[in-house]
């Protein structure tokens, strides 16, 4: 497969055409932002380890039977995907408050919740992502209803084997972003990335932080956490 021209550069990946028009190639940066890209800086070897970790959780859900863009791993950085359009929603599961709930609702980091929550952001640099409701989402033409209910059933999916899967790892999963998009044919399919950046991760016997938290609030040890977390899921 060969690597053509670049299409887009995002704050933490590039996304480049290939020869094949289905297939795009994704090449992921060390560069780190956060607060809609006020803070800005870098996590030496972040876009490795974020490669290695989103494609392991891909292939892990595909054979749960959840579909993703997931095509193939081609070196540290750079994996080729589905060409999907993405659905502009950033959608968010949560199981134990932190970050922006905690402070929408002015309540403390670490409440579990009886059941996981979702919410969607309008993907839109511009406006800052806003929050969005499903009614919303639909007036914009951002999605059809079934595409909702569709993307709602397969976030919650998600949600209950990574929850499972961390817990093996002695981590407990917070909350997370995943987006979606739909293939030539018009199904949804899981795209992007799940990595530290999108993801919070604690430590369940500690409760360190193992995520861009790290970075987001200058913790230190930003780097060592995604090592760890990278070890503790590929076990390397
Ligand atoms: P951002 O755009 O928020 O700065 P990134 O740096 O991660 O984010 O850029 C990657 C971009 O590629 C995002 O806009 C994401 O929605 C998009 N994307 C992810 N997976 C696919 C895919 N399979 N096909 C097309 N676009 C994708
Ligand atoms: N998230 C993300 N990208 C975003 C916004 C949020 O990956 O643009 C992730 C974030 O890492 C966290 C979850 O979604 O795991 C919930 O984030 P929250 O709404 O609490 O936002 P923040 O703390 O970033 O304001």
């Amino acid at each position: 497969m060969e690597k053509k021209e670049m299409l887009y550069e995002g704050k933490a990946k590039k996304v480049y055409a290939t020869d094949n028009p289905e297939v795009l190639l994704v090449d992921y940066k060390d560069d780190a932002t956060a607060f809609n890209g006020l803070k800005k800086g870098t996590i030496a070897g972040k876009g490795a380890i974020n490669n290695r970790v989103t494609n392991y959780m891909m292939q892990m859900l595909e054979k749960e039977g959840v579909p993703t863009h997931f095509v193939k791993e081609l070196s540290e950085r750079e994996t080729l995907v589905k060409k999907v359009s993405i659905v502009p929603l950033e959608v968010i599961i949560r199981n134990i408050s932190a970050g922006s709930f905690a402070k929408r609702y002015g309540v403390e980091e670490g409440i579990v919740f009886a059941e996981p929550t979702i919410e969607f952001s309008y993907k839109n640099d511009d406006l800052g992502d806003p929050l969005i409701n499903e009614y919303h989402a639909l007036a914009l033409g951002v999605a059809t209803k079934e595409e909702i209910e569709t993307i709602k059933n397969m976030a919650f999916k998600v949600n209950e084997v990574m929850k499972s899967f961390f817990k093996n790892l002695n981590v407990d999963l917070v909350d997370f972003k995943l987006e979606f998009g739909k293939v030539a044919d018009g199904s949804i399919v899981l795209a992007d990335e799940i990595s530290p950046d999108t993801c919070r991760f604690w430590d369940s016997t500690t409760h360190e932080k193992l995520d861009k938290d790290r970075f987001r609030r200058d913790l230190g040890n930003v780097e060592d956490a995604y090592a760890e977390m990278m070890k503790r899921i590929l076990g390397e």
